[in-house]
């Protein structure tokens, strides 16, 4: 609206629009709505540069929350404090030298409080050089370490008065206004309160240097001002007042002001855990209208045609004599859920959670014989030709035998993926269409290959989170023969554990079940870390295994050449390697030098480590490669021959991760196991201990393990539990990276962080749930309606998500 009522003729330049712009922002009255650049101190060039950071209005902009806070006004002794943890310490510039070292200049400043100090060190420091005065008080916040120096005169008695006793290796600093300084207006910001820190809007550019903290805290504090005498106050409000009252959080404005701005007095752990009620309130807003937008989609889903399948008498003798096994507790409760969905008018949405050999497969065929023995079709999609080949094969071996109650004839399954020839694809599309099969089972080429069905009452989808949220459905729409559409009903299956968090927001629109017992006679699988020296004692026991009848993977992070620039699937982010490498970015590109680029340490590979072991450690065995580069054929013949026990060792890629079920292997040997991800690494052990024999999972690591990495393998080794490894999981990747995919259509939140804000967003979740239920009678129509309204923004706007 902006734009529109303040007409900028397209010829002015660059400066003579930043002129117009400090002129209008000299008379404007702000409102959350108005473009960043009206706003004092920032104009044309800085806005652009905001534009890019996702900030647009003042709104945006004051939802750019301090990521942590100083306590200024009452700062700790220097005496007071610890080694090893992070500090906030106020002091007065003794003094400060630029040092030559071997590793290039260092610069050191002395800052102290009466007869203590602290040294501040930074590595090639030289644009420090003139920056501080000595007597100018400085605030300095990093890490504390103990000093060597200091330790090494005190053990030998000889203690100089001046030397410090702590030193911070690059701390993050400010020079805190003088009492002549000319910018005394904001010398309250810095001084004598709680200091808001912000993250630079300007990264890594050249901007950072000019969108400091500092910066930030006066620009929002003239904001904040501003709004104060704004006339469009009350609409700034987001939540009813009943709200706000029940909850007990404070007003929208008022929370963001106490964020930015503490109040003297509140507790500092609050601030650092993002717990104060003005946190709450503005971490609650956001998530809570997540929750509406879910529980709405839910509520629609509801309203929408589906099957209503029978389950009389004849169903469930189908049912029986299919089962190959007495199902588990476990098994009966969730098929009971979805057999319960599945009789419903309307279409099921349903995930279904159980950790890799929990006995998943079994359910979602029972479930497939219900829609069968109703005259319906049922596709299977998998991630993977060789986890749908699979499932084809156990599908026709489970029914192999079985005649349909409701045909009187024997089950009719196809596979359909994209590596059949055209002419087969083509004569399977048509038996599709003309309703001949009944359950379709494929890849992603169910959905390329525009597989029509005639009646297609029910899609399964295994390991979901593969295929991307977007994805999830669309399969499904379709209008029937009397022109109606009605949607299949559809479960989702999953053997990567999400933590509620997730299930909670990513999976927000889905109803869960969860298989949480293992079928019986599951020995614990034992699992052992080791180093690539005693690669020896691996192959001797491998050998052992294999003499005692069973079988054992080997499962590599590359498929040749020994670098990771062909790796299989998605690797373990390794943060660590990352800022390294950022830092040296960073602090060469600040000299005007480029990076050379890092030796990666060489790999070993499946394809050679096949060759080396085959001719070498291993020889005698029978052993079989695999990965995703062999032909579809190729891929097949293999695993048949490891499944029916011709080959005794299978070298292989992460391509075997999901799915593979040959219950006579027993040992999952993980080579660099440091370069894996957890939820892969609990995938692959998941492979060994189907069967009754007792299995192991040895875990061999390279040369370089990372803190991270170390602390995976360890988990590893402590818990079988899918839960906790995904809950670690999460910590260590972020809820983003989770899936390790980005497509999986997370939304990214401006104040709220899953790992931090359960609580709060169980909260919300009722909240929202009990408004879309039935309103609180207190609310007036229109507090309903701007509610619904807002729910529709956040969501267009944030989420990018559109109607279900
Ligand atoms: P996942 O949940 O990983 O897909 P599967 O469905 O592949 O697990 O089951 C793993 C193995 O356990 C299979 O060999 C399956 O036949 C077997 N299984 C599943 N349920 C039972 C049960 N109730 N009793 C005995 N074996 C079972
Ligand atoms: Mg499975």
């Amino acid at each position: 609206m902006w734009t529109n009522l303040i007409p900028f003729p397209n010829t002015s330049t660059g400066s003579q629009r930043n002129e117009l712009c400090r002129l209008v922002a000299s008379f404007l009255m702000l409102e959350l709505s108005t473009p960043v650049k009206y706003v004092k101190r920032i104009g044309e060039r800085i806005g652009e540069h905001l534009a890019t950071r996702g900030i647009h209005t003042v709104e945006d902009l004051l939802y750019h929350l301090p990521f942590r806070y100083e306590d200024r006004l009452n700062p700790q002794p220097i005496s007071a404090l610890t080694p090893g943890t992070m500090a906030s310490i106020i002091g007065e510039v003794r003094g400060s030298v630029l040092l030559r070292t071997r590793s290039g200049p260092m610069f050191e400043m002395t800052l102290g409080q009466g007869v203590s100090s602290v040294k501040c060190i930074w590595f090639h420091g030289t644009y420090l050089k003139d920056k501080f005065k000595a007597g100018q008080m400085v605030a300095v916040y990093g890490k504390l370490e103990a000093s060597r120096t200091f330790k090494a005169a005190e053990s030998s008695g000889s203690l100089p008065p001046s030397l410090s006793k702590f030193k911070i290796i690059q701390p993050q600093f400010e020079i805190l206004p003088a009492a002549n300084d000319p910018d005394t207006e904001f010398a309250m910001l810095e001084m004598g309160r709680i200091v808001p820190v912000y993250e630079s809007l300007g990264g890594t550019t050249p901007w950072g240097s000019k969108l400091t903290s500092k910066w930030m805290r006066r620009v929002v504090w003239t904001i904040l001002q501003d709004l104060k005498d704004s006339p469009e106050r009350a609409a700034i409000e987001t939540l009813p007042n009943s709200f706000l009252g029940r909850l007990g959080f404070p007003s929208r404005l008022a929370a963001l002001r106490a964020v930015h701005f503490p109040e003297a007095g509140t507790p500092m752990v609050e601030l650092m855990s993002a717990s104060t009620p003005a946190h709450r309130r503005l971490i609650f807003e956001e998530l809570f209208y997540l929750e509406l937008g879910l529980s709405l989609k839910r509520r629609k889903m509801r309203e929408r045609a589906g099957t209503a399948f029978m389950t009389g008498p004849a169903v469930r003798e189908a049912l029986k004599r299919v089962l190959p096994f007495h199902p588990t507790g476990a098994q009966k409760r969730v098929l009971g859920e979805i057999v319960a969905d599945m009789r419903k008018p309307q279409p099921m949405r349903r995930l279904l959670q159980g950790d890799v050999g929990s006995g998943k497969t079994i359910v979602a065929m029972q479930a497939a014989l219900v829609a069968i023995e109703n005259g319906y079709q049922v596709a299977l999609m998998a991630p993977t030709e060789i986890l749908a080949t699979q499932h084809y094969l156990s599908a026709r071996k489970l029914l192999a035998d079985a005649v349909s109650s409701a045909t009187g004839q024997p089950y009719r399954v196809t596979l359909l993926t994209g590596s059949l020839d055209p002419a087969t694809k083509r004569q399977t599309q048509g038996r599709i269409m003309r309703g001949e099969v009944q359950l379709v089972i494929g890849t992603h080429a169910l959905q390329e290959e525009k597989a029509d069905f005639a009646n297609l009452g029910l899609v399964i989808v295994d390991e979901q989170h593969r295929f991307g949220v977007q994805q999830r459905f669309r399969l499904m729409r379709k209008p029937g023969a009397d022109g109606n559409i009605t949607d299949p009903d559809v479960l989702a299956m999953t053997a990567t554990p999400i933590p509620r968090t997730l299930a909670l927001t990513l999976y927000g629109d889905l109803e869960v079940s969860v298989i949480d017992e293992m079928p019986p006679g599951r020995t614990p699988i034992v699992t052992r870390r080791t180093t690539e020296e005693r690669a020896g004692d691996v192959w001797e026991f491998v050998r052992k295994q294999v003499t005692q009848g069973r079988q054992a993977y080997l499962v590599y992070p590359v498929i040749e050449g020994g670098r990771d620039d062909h790796p299989e699937l998605d690797f373990a982010h390794d943060p660590e390697e990352e800022s390294e490498s950022a830092g040296q970015r960073a602090s060469k590109s600040a000299r005007g030098k480029t990076r050379r680029p890092v030796e990666k340490p060489k790999l070993r590979s499946a394809t050679d480590m096949y060759e080396e072991l085959r001719h070498g450690a291993l020889t005698g065995l029978r052993l079989g490669l695999l990965h995703g580069r062999l032909s579809a054929d190729e891929k097949d013949v293999t695993m048949a021959r490891f499944k029916r026990g011709e080959i005794d060792v299978l070298v292989s890629t992460t391509v075997i991760e999901v799915g593979v079920d040959v219950a006579n292997a027993s040992v999952m040997v993980i080579d660099h196991a440091e370069r894996f991800g957890l939820a892969q690494l609990h995938q692959l052990r998941g492979r060994v201990g189907r069967g009754a024999a007792k299995s192991y999972c040895i875990l061999m690591t390279g040369e370089r393990v990372t803190e991270e990495a170390d602390a995976r393998l360890n988990a590893m080794v402590a818990t079988q539990n899918g839960f906790e490894l995904a809950e670690l999981d999460l910590q260590q990747r972020g809820p983003g990276e989770f899936f390790g995919t980005r497509q999986t259509g997370m939304p990214e939140f401006r104040v709220a962080n899953l790992l931090r804000d359960r609580a709060v967003l169980e909260l919300a979740k009722e909240e929202a749930e009990r408004f879309s239920a039935a309103p609180d009678p207190a609310l007036s129509r229109a507090e309903i309606d701007g509610v619904w309204d807002r729910r529709k923004h956040q969501w267009q706007r944030r989420y990018g998500l559109v109607e279900a």
